[in-house]
């Protein structure tokens, strides 16, 4: 469900005419929706609290659309945050995001981060190994903290997902084997400065359907079990992100959010702990478009190529891992279709953003749609080509605002210089 509406033949976002959107501010640039972002949330709240969670902290993933403007939003409904490094605390913080809504995930975090999480006395570290348990406790040691923390543990289940989004499987990067769980948080438990109060799992990405997530949360509520028999204190569960989203607006059902909750309901309903989730995609995925130009059509032998003026620099999902993204115009046309790969001025041919989709021919600075682009959209980009960083816009009813500028030039050069000797 979004709020991206045609209105008398004219992509609308909300109350706000696209046509002239584009023409204030220079495309490409991304458009989210305050209302869709509300949306998304509050169906997820509105499922837990309709099955019984009472104890329930959303914290969303800031990692799939970091702009400040969609955190504070989001805040303002109540929600957390999980993050995944110090840039990102700092942007939680700033949007508002209270220190004990604040979960920091992440296998890689380092001597500062940790510091800084605890220095800011974050709700819960999620701990990726003995290494990373060893390395908390010290540094909390040395501050005189105590660190709540969760061990992410892998429940190795295939989560049916694109495999550079699958992270619940055995050989994937993350989280602690499943043999190993019970030793790790004996480990945790005999270590003063950390607190192993919570369990924590993440097992993928746009998953979409649910007996991956039946599965996994079977084994946690086994594993919860024998930590308590074990006389380890648990009050929190983690159970992480990943619920998937439609890419094609009309043509998929993911899962049911509703369904979702249940399904955690069973499993944690009676078990006295407070639910922590951790959605990113499902939040903003559909809450966002990409505004793009036409700059000129080439009709080759073997195929016709639709060159905009957005790329891969600006949505990398396609190039990345084959992702699809419906792609319409922004204002409605009768003409006759064909087909068309719609794709960016970047110098690489993995540069698409669609392939073989039905278009009219278009005239140049015409307007086109990509949708599903408010998550792992802009936080993906990158200014290769000395592309500047496209505008990010909200929406909220009739009223917008640049929440994100298009930097100049100069701005590119900021930090950059000619070294000394070239210059003296
Ligand atoms: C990426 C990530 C999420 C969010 O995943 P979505 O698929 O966007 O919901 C949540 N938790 C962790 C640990 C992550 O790495």
């Amino acid at each position: 469900m979004d709020h991206f509406e045609y209105r008398d033949g004219v992509l609308h976002a909300e109350g706000v005419n696209l046509v002239e959107l584009a023409d204030t501010i220079a495309t490409p640039f991304y458009c989210y929706s305050t209302a869709t972002l509300q949306h998304h949330y509050s169906v997820l709240q509105n499922a837990c609290k309709q099955v019984g969670l009472t104890d329930t902290l959303i914290c969303y993933s800031v990692k799939a659309n970091s702009n400040l403007g969609v955190i504070a939003t989001l805040a303002q409904l109540g929600a957390g945050a999980d993050i995944v490094s110090l840039g990102e605390l700092h942007r939680a913080q700033t949007a508002g995001i209270a220190p004990e809504k604040i979960v920091f995930s992440g296998v890689g975090k380092t001597d500062a981060e940790m510091a800084a999480g605890l220095e800011a006395d974050i709700q819960q570290f999620n701990v990726e190994s003995l290494a990373e348990l060893d390395q908390l406790a010290s540094i909390a040691d040395r501050l005189g903290k105590k660190a709540r923390v969760a061990l992410r543990v892998n429940p190795d289940v295939d989560a049916g997902t694109h495999e550079k989004i699958s992270t619940g499987k055995a050989e994937n990067k993350f989280g602690i084997a499943w043999e190993d769980a019970e030793h790790a948080y004996a480990h945790a438990a005999a270590l003063p400065s950390l607190d192993p109060c919570a369990i924590d799992i993440h097992i993928g990405s746009q998953i979409t359907d649910l007996a991956p997530f039946k599965t996994a949360f079977e084994k946690t509520a086994d594993l919860l079990a024998r930590l308590r028999a074990a006389g380890l204190t648990i009050t929190q569960l983690d159970l992480g992100g990943g619920l998937g989203v439609p890419y094609q607006r009309n043509n998929e059902t993911p899962p049911d959010p509703l369904a979702y909750a249940r399904l955690i309901a069973e499993n944690f309903g009676d078990s006295g702990c407070r639910i922590v989730l951790e959605p990113g995609r499902l939040i903003t995925a559909n809450a966002g478009i990409l505004v793009t130009r036409v700059i000129r059509s080439k009709r080759g032998q073997a195929k016709n190529f639709m060159i905009v003026d957005a790329a891969m620099t600006e949505l990398l999902r396609p190039t990345l891992y084959g992702a699809y993204h419906d792609i319409d115009l922004v204002q409605e046309s009768n003409a006759s279709t064909s087909m068309w790969d719609v794709v960016g001025p970047a110098c690489e041919s993995g540069d698409f953003l669609g392939l073989e989709r039905n278009l009219p021919e278009l005239e140049p600075g015409a307007l086109l749609a990509v949708f599903s682009a408010g998550a792992y959209g802009a936080v993906l980009g990158s200014s290769y080509n000395t592309r500047p960083a496209a505008p990010e816009v909200l929406v909220d009813g009739t009223r917008h605002d640049v929440v994100r500028a298009r930097p100049s030039y100069q701005d590119m050069l900021t930090g950059e210089k000619i070294p000394d000797w070239l210059t003296d």
